[in-house]
């Protein structure tokens, strides 16, 4: 079901001292239903949120979603309602995942630093929260209430005043959620004190927040997890509005040895292959044995768990494979090049090996820190660049909520000092003005 990829002898041994040094990135499995395909498809859905607000998206829930709605925004009493018929042990789970985001996530606060450049002259680095965002939570092929902690922890603890989280409605004919988004995830809104919520889902609830509607006002940020249609979406309206990075169907890969015990090695893949069918798994390997001890154990426990159907799919994509490697060096340069949202490392010295991923959204070291840890309960975030994206972007944080504004305050004496400097490189660049600007203040002029 999983397909082999031998890259053994593709590179010499050693070469992962710079990240993904000599590894051909298009031998390395990923999706064929890219962000960048599926562009075309989310472009017109977003053009017609931007025109008709509201109805394009009670339309697109109809078509999308099944579901018949005649308003978007979730009343109040329903997140309440919601929240009083929570299962008290998934109650106690939320609370406790809340509980150590936020001591990860409070540690990220940011403090304004003054730097003294010169006598009388300062740059004060001044933190704000973006004013309002979007929170998107998915709830397509899965519900995500985990995702709602892991968007409004963060910006709870940035300070952002505004937040509006949107979710794809439920149908659930003949009860009182049919039309809404989830009631877990209502639930874990409700629990986080956020009663600005929207059932929309998938590109047309980004577009909901950056064009804004009738009923939801446009946020200057939308961050959050979602399929291939949501990570397009933000892709195609980033500038219009600020977005996190682009957190797609999610990937996880193994860097094993013959340390790594198989059946944990294939329960990690099966769990991240569980979220989409589109989702990625990966086992790059120096180790025969361990490889093939990992292709039964996928065999049994795919055929014994509730999501085969969509796990099979995922496996068999091209998205996922077994990529066999000289030995852990040329896996490192691997898992370098692929720059996985997660990736666990089960060798031997794993956290040395760790140490020397440079490409990763998250890296999970050694046998006991398994990715669903990091889904949902370890204090770390779960919403992770996806599609190769974390070679250059990071996953959600505080930082992703706040913009660092630099207040630059020099005396007149700490101006004049440096102005022949300042009309020096003004007339390199040919903009006098620029000179100008500054002589203007004072009673002589720099000579030319
Ligand atoms: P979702 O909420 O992301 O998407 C559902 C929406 O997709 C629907 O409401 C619909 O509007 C839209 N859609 C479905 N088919 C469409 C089509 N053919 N054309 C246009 N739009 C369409 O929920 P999901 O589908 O369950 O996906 C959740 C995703 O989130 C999974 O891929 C999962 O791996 C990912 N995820 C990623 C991270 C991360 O940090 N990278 C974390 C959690 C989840």
């Amino acid at each position: 079901m999983i397909s082999r990829i031998d890259l053994r002898g593709s590179v010499p041994s050693g070469a992962a001292g710079a990240p993904g040094d000599g590894i051909d990135r298009s031998l390395l499995p990923r999706a064929e239903l890219d962000v960048e395909a599926a562009l075309e498809k989310v472009r017109p859905i977003c053009d017609d949120v931007r025109h008709r607000g509201t109805r394009a998206l009670i339309d697109y829930a109809a078509r999308f979603d099944g579901c018949t709605l005649d308003r978007i925004r979730v009343p109040a009493e329903s997140l309440h309602r919601a929240l009083d018929g929570l299962d008290p042990a998934v109650r106690a789970a939320l609370e406790e995942s809340v509980r150590r985001a936020r001591i990860v996530h409070r540690d990220q606060r940011r403090t304004d630093s003054t730097v003294r450049v010169v006598p009388g002259g300062t740059v004060t680095e001044r933190w704000l929260p973006v004013e309002r965002v979007g929170l998107y939570v998915p709830g397509g092929q899965a519900v995500y209430p985990s995702s709602v902690v892991m968007n409004v922890v963060p910006a709870q603890e940035a300070g952002v005043g505004s937040l509006a989280v949107s979710s794809p409605p439920q149908s659930a004919p003949g009860t009182e959620w049919d039309g809404l988004p989830h009631p877990t995830i209502l639930a874990a809104c409700a629990l986080l004190d956020v009663d600005e919520v929207y059932a929309a889902g998938g590109a047309q609830a980004i577009a909901m927040f950056a064009y804004g509607t009738e009923d939801c006002r446009p946020a200057q940020l939308v961050t959050g997890p979602g399929n291939v249609y949501v990570a397009a979406a933000k892709r195609l309206l980033k500038g219009r509005i600020g977005i996190d990075a682009e957190a797609g169907p999610t990937e996880i890969a193994v860097l094993a040895d013959d340390t790594a015990d198989a059946a944990h090695v294939a329960a990690d893949l099966i769990s991240q292959a569980e979220h989409d069918t589109l989702a990625a798994a990966v086992l790059v390997t120096p180790s025969e044995a361990l490889a093939g001890a990992v292709e039964q154990e996928l065999k049994a426990q795919v055929a014994a768990t509730r999501h085969q159907e969509r796990i099979t799919e995922a496996l068999a994509g091209r998205q996922s494979g077994i990529v066999l490697v000289d030995d852990v060096e040329h896996g490192l340069a691997v898992v370098n090049a692929y720059a996985a949202e997660h990736l666990e490392i089960q060798t031997e010295d794993a956290a040395g090996v760790a140490a020397r991923v440079t490409n990763a959204g998250a890296v999970f070291v050694g046998a006991y820190a398994p990715v669903s840890l990091g889904d949902y309960c370890a204090g770390s975030n779960h919403v992770l660049p996806t599609g190769g994206c974390a070679c250059h972007s990071s996953g959600l944080s505080v930082q992703s909520f706040l913009r660092g504004v630099h207040v630059v305050d020099y005396s007149r004496d700490a101006l004049a000092e440096v102005t022949h400097h300042v009309v020096a490189l003004a007339e390199a660049e040919d903009l006098p003005a620029h000179g100008a600007a500054l002589e203007a203040r004072f009673d002589w002029k720099v000579p030319r």
